[in-house]
């Protein structure tokens, strides 16, 4: 498992800076979010020994339990994202654990977000996430529902919006994600444009396994690679 994870996290490192060097931008823009959900905290500890030190995890429960064992094992101080949908009920779980909440899909879910930090004397970075495809199947704020949810949030004191997050499609053909990477693109330049108090749109979480390439060629700061470092992962019918 340690070599298979290093060679991956190899291969992906040198993609990332092949595809930077193509659309001319510096490798250091780009940062790689280790998506470990499903697989075992040694597989995260694996990758800490490869030199990552940024996690994503989606479900709130498994962070939880993965972070304590890691950091137990682990003497380096690593990064966690919480990625995946998040229900108001769980936020204070997360509070403080986490460096950055990817998946803010309402403005309950920020509002709680700033209560429970509140509460805990922080203050918490978080990016919108978009559903810039407009499947069904997806979470997301629509761009038209975006901009008065982040009026509302630039009014908040322990809540930080420094950005937006996008699940493109599945698809095998990584180009067709290339107009929906554009549009999050353009919408983070939009929001940027209306110069609100304490919003910052500098990060672009957007890119999976199959089109992390894509995604940085049309300014993604954050790609979030699952398989593509620890596999196949260990579940069926499921793609979470
Ligand atoms: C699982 C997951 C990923 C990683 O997917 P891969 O295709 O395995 O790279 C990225 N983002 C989110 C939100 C996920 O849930």
């Amino acid at each position: 498992m340690q070599d298979m994870i290093k060679n991956n996290l190899e291969d992906i490192r040198k993609r990332i800076a092949d595809a930077c060097s193509r659309c001319g931008r510096d490798a250091g823009e780009v940062v790689l979010v280790a998506v470990s959900k499903t697989n075992p905290a040694q597989a995260v500890i694996n990758a800490v020994t490869c030199g990552q030190i940024v996690f994503g995890e989606n479900r709130v429960q498994e962070l939880c339990e993965k972070q304590d064992e890691v950091s137990a094992a682990v003497s380096k101080p690593l990064e966690w994202h919480l990625i995946g949908h998040l229900q108001t009920n769980k936020v204070k779980y997360v509070i403080g654990r986490v460096k950055l909440i990817h998946s803010v899909d309402s403005l309950k879910l920020a509002c709680e977000i700033d209560k429970e930090s509140a509460k805990k004397g922080l203050i918490s970075d978080i990016l919108l996430e978009i559903n810039i495809s407009g499947e069904d199947s997806k979470f997301g704020l629509r761009p038209d529902e975006v901009l008065p949810v982040v009026s509302e949030i630039s009014r908040m004191k322990n809540v930080r919006l420094r950005g937006l997050m996008t699940v493109a499609p599945f698809t095998d053909e990584p180009e067709t994600n290339r107009i929906y990477f554009r549009k999050l693109k353009d919408l983070s330049v939009d929001i940027s444009s209306q110069n609100i108090d304490n919003i910052d749109m500098s990060v672009l979480s957007m890119g999976m396994t199959g089109d992390f390439e894509i995604a940085i060629e049309e300014g993604a700061t954050l790609i979030r690679v699952g398989t593509g470092i620890f596999g196949a992962r260990d579940y069926k019918d499921k793609r979470v």
